[in-house]
């Protein structure tokens, strides 16, 4: 066991809420670890539908708190990130006689447009589906529609950023390492980390810990803090389903089903739709889960029920699942548990922990800042609330110049295709042009994985965003996993490992 250096603040989890409060803590000051015992966003943060959406359905359950502030951050976010973020818009077909009256959907679309200080995101509007392109691949019985504005994240990609902007600022960044124990001594934490790799412990020193492990937190309470009888989180498991594109707006919509639950269909990837989610209860360790046979049964079921041309299990390309930590208010089914979070600060013995459970991606930023104000409480004030007007890595350029980046970048490289620069910048924003060097060919960029991956993005992102797997590169900082064969991935893990032998 070696001792390293003492923090402010220690944060374990490496999902959308330990990244974001590591860069805001880092940003006013403080001394910041942060440890992930797998990769950034390996847990639920990669597995949401990922939309930066005040929660239309939420308006139901009265969570007024909370849809107002997600309403707010949806153009904070965007203008943090506008790579990563971009406005949705949203088609809610209407049948006579369906699940929610119109009179029903009016007012929680008015509410939704007024709440929440929209400025840039266009108003609810009706659609007549007869006329409107919306309606071409749905049943004809749907003639009427709403349309609303939201977000859209690409959620695995907003975590990663949030971590290289805490590192940047000075928090030391650790993936593959998991806290093992958790102890007070002194004043003080002595935080046992295990190295995935090494099967090395160091021991840490902080004089706070931040527990935001997601899903994990009650198993961390447990394991790494030797609590009993714990439970502060109900999982929630909710999976998706992608298929090749099912229509060509780009346009998303939102199915009602006669379950009263909600269904997203959301273009994707350019050449794909995503169909989710579901919620039901899990039980196990949250690694560890994968969509059902019933779960694809009911999202084909459900999207069937309005796209003309049914969707079938074996239009199914991927799927991906993950587990929703909500704080555990007693709601008597999944879909009503609070979707809001919920901060407890344990000041026990003079060194403090703070516990986040539940949260949205939507509302991470707010959540780091209501955590920074109870870390101030515990340890004392260091700087003010900065993230508000701040850009994420890659993100310094306005809302509205995207085309702008992809046009610049292909007058730099004009040997980068159209398709591949507007990905480049979707996933890099401004620091695509870092990645692609003094590149003035397409060989240039070594070795081709498999539909745009290139070396030089793997290199790139092995030495900037913490990538170690095929995995990493293929599912989490690109979904360049959609367009690799299986052999092609492996071609991809073996050249990792090799790269990772040789550093
Ligand atoms: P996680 O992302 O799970 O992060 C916790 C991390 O802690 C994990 O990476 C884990 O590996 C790590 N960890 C655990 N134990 C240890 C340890 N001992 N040592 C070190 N590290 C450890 N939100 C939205 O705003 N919009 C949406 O559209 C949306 N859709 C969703 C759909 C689904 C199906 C689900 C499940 C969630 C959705 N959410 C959405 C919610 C959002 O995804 C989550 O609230 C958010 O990702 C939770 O982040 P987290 O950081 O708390 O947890």
């Amino acid at each position: 066991m070696v001792a390293s250096s003492v923090y402010d603040v220690f944060v374990i989890g490496g999902g959308i809420n330990g990244c974001g409060i590591a860069r805001d803590a880092a940003g006013r000051g403080y001394a910041v670890a942060l440890a992930e015992m797998n990769d950034f966003a390996s847990g639920t943060s990669s597995g949401a539908t990922k939309l930066i959406h005040g929660g239309l359905r939420y308006l139901e359950h009265y969570e007024f708190r909370l849809v107002r502030e997600a309403l707010m951050e949806r153009e904070v976010l965007w203008a943090m990130a506008p790579h990563v973020i971009w406005p949705l818009r949203f088609v809610l077909p209407y049948q006579k006689g369906g699940i929610r009256p119109a009179w029903l959907i009016r007012l929680g679309l008015f509410l939704y447009d007024h709440l929440g200080g929209r400025k840039l995101l266009p108003p609810t509007r009706t659609l007549d589906l007869r006329r409107d392109p919306a309606g071409r691949p749905l049943k004809p019985v749907f003639g009427k529609a709403f349309e609303y504005s939201d977000g859209w994240v690409d959620d695995a990609r907003m975590v990663v950023l949030n971590a290289r902007d805490a590192a940047d600022r000075g928090a030391t960044v650790l993936t593959r390492s998991k806290v093992v124990s958790a102890r007070r001594e002194g004043g003080l934490w002595s935080i046992s980390v295990k190295d995935g790799a090494s099967g090395t412990v160091n021991v840490h020193q902080a004089r706070m810990l931040v527990n935001a492990s997601g899903p994990w937190v009650d198993q961390v309470l447990t394991g790494a803090f030797g609590r009993n009888g714990v439970h502060n989180v109900r999982l929630v498991q909710g999976s998706h389903i992608v298929v090749r594109r099912k229509f060509d707006d780009a346009r998303a919509y939102f199915f009602q089903n006669p379950d009263n639950r909600i269904i997203f269909a959301i273009p994707y990837e350019r050449d794909f739709t995503l169909i989710g989610t579901t919620d039901r209860d899990y039980v196990g360790d949250p690694k560890d889960a994968k969509i059902s046979e019933e779960e694809i049964r009911y999202l084909c079921d459900a999207a069937s029920e309005y796209f003309a041309e049914p969707v079938r299990p074996e239009d199914i390309v991927w799927s991906y699942s993950a587990v929703r930590p909500l704080y555990d208010d007693g709601a008597s089914k999944a879909q009503e548990a609070t979707r809001d979070y919920v901060l407890k600060l344990d000041e026990g013995e003079g060194a403090p922990l703070l516990n986040v459970f539940g949260g949205k991606l939507t509302t991470y930023r707010r959540l780091a800042e209501h955590a920074l104000e109870r870390i101030a409480e515990a340890i004392g004030a260091k700087g003010a609330p900065w993230t508000a007007t701040s850009r994420l890595p890659g993100g310094e350029f306005p809302v509205d110049s995207y085309p702008a980046q992809v046009k610049s970048l292909r007058a730099s490289y004009p040997f980068v295709e159209e398709a591949y620069a507007e990905r480049l910048v979707r996933c890099y924003g401004t620091r695509a042009a870092d990645l692609l060097g003094s590149a003035t060919t397409i060989t240039a960029l070594g070795r081709n994985f498999g539909g745009t991956l290139h070396e030089a993005e793997v290199r790139w992102l092995m030495k900037n965003e913490w990538a170690q797997t095929a995995e990493d590169v293929l599912w989490r900082r690109t979904k360049q996993g959609l367009f690799l064969s299986a052999e092609e991935a492996a071609g991809l893990e073996e050249y990792m490992a090799g790269v990772r032998r040789a550093a």
